[in-house]
């Protein structure tokens, strides 16, 4: 039996070895946290409404279901012409037929960012913004400042909208407290239309919620720097803030940029349409590590990096002869799918070469979010059948 080393037990890297699991590989998964850390319903923990544990999937009894082997490990570098991985403890890894790179990415380091949180760092980091949040709210009054940053050397990178939502989310959470007179919310990004790849009547629909909610837009103006106390734009300006909650795009993973695989300026995985790295015949490359190629709007989600898991399982077994078919590609489902939380509903985003839709879904939208986690966790360990797509 063929072996594969899964890089990475995020969305992509676990899905990426169930996939192989069902083709018949032995697989191996090493990942620098023992559990799935799952993003899109980590949104809840700055207002209390999830924990940690809540948004956590342990890699051990995922592994256990569905009979793949697991290390917990932090991979320190990758040697493609070698053909070896070097781990933290473990040391160096050269026992694989096949290599599958599924460690996401970083993100961009901008003047000053040790003053933000952002909620799409570590798990730590959210816990920060929860704890950060609760000492203002015991405070009784403060200024907060939500944005995004932009990465001009890959665009597909920038991920504006769990910022949108913990925005939406903390709104609600400090209304229902009967505190939102008392806080100043400011969304603030350099780029003049923030969102503008869901389309304009998405946008349009954004610009009404902020009225609604009393949010003061700041956009199209560069970032200076951030400082204790706020945010420094180009203009000299000053966005005042208690606590800023910042994403800045996503960046090359470190591994990535010191190895000799192919990469793009940003620091990206460079991988054909069949998920496998460019003249490397044997290693794939999964999820927010790689570098997507596609439409103005294309942006990198969770349903692709799952999608591209299952297509490198299916590609790698038709280069093995172990099944019939063919080689696939991730392209032609590269879309925009997103339930955009808002504390009291939601919104299902979409959008692809024919659509821009944003279809407000009051109050059940929220429900379809927590039920989506519930159905994440119980579907990765085999307790429920996945359903089609999904
Ligand atoms: C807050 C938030 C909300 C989101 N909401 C949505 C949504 O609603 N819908 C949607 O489709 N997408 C959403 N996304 C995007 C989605 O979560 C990502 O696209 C997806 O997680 C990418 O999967 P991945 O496996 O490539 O990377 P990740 O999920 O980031 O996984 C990478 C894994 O590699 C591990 N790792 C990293 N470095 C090393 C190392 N050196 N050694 C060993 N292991 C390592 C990490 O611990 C992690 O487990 C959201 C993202 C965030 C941050």
């Amino acid at each position: 039996m063929k072996k594969v080393l899964v890089l990475g037990g995020g969305i992509g890297g676990v899905e990426a070895a169930i996939a192989l699991r069902k083709e018949g590989f032995d697989v191996e998964l090493v990942s620098d946290r023992d559990y799935v850390y799952i993003y899109p319903i980590s949104i809840w923990i700055p207002t209390g409404e999830t924990t940690l544990s809540d948004v956590s999937l342990p890699l051990g009894e995922v592994a256990m279901s569905h009979k793949f082997k697991f290390i917990k490990d932090k991979v320190i570098s990758i040697s493609a012409s070698e053909g070896k991985v070097v781990l933290e403890n473990f040391g160096e890894k050269t026992d694989f037929d096949y290599l599958v790179i599924a460690i996401g990415q970083t993100k961009l380091k901008h003047k000053g960012i040790e003053h933000t949180l952002s909620i799409c760092g570590s798990p730590e980091e959210t816990l920060e913004i929860r704890k950060r949040l609760e000492q203002l709210i015991d405070r009784g009054y403060g200024k907060l400042a939500f944005g995004f940053g932009g990465n001009p050397k890959a665009p597909e990178a920038v991920r504006g909208g769990p910022v949108f939502e913990v925005m939406f989310n903390v709104h609600n959470y400090l209304t229902k407290l009967g505190l939102r007179a008392n806080f100043d919310i400011t969304f603030f990004a350099p780029m003049p239309k923030p969102g503008a790849r869901l389309g304009e009547t998405a946008l349009k629909m954004m610009d009404t919620m902020f009225r609604k909610m009393n949010i003061e837009k700041i956009t199209g103006k560069k970032i200076k720097e951030f400082v204790e106390d706020g945010v420094i734009l180009e203009d000299g300006t000053k966005i005042k803030s208690d606590l800023t909650i910042f994403t800045p795009a996503g960046d090359g993973h470190p591994v990535i940029k010191e190895s000799d695989l192919p990469k793009t300026e940003a620091g990206f995985l460079k991988i054909e349409d069949s998920c496998q790295v460019e003249g490397f015949e044997n290693i794939y490359a999964v999820g927010d590590v790689a570098s997507i190629e596609g439409p103005d709007w294309r942006a990198k989600q969770g349903h692709l990096a799952e999608v591209m898991g299952r297509v490198t399982a299916n590609n790698i077994a038709v280069k093995e002869g172990l099944k019939e078919g063919k080689i696939e590609s991730y392209k032609p489902h590269i879309n925009i799918m997103c339930l955009m939380d808002t504390g009291d509903g939601g919104a299902l985003a979409y959008r692809s070469d024919k659509h821009a839709l944003l279809i407000p879904l009051p109050v059940v939208g929220h429900w379809m979010k927590k039920a989506w986690g519930i159905y994440y966790k119980l579907s990765k360990l085999g307790k429920i059948p996945r359903l089609p797509g999904m």
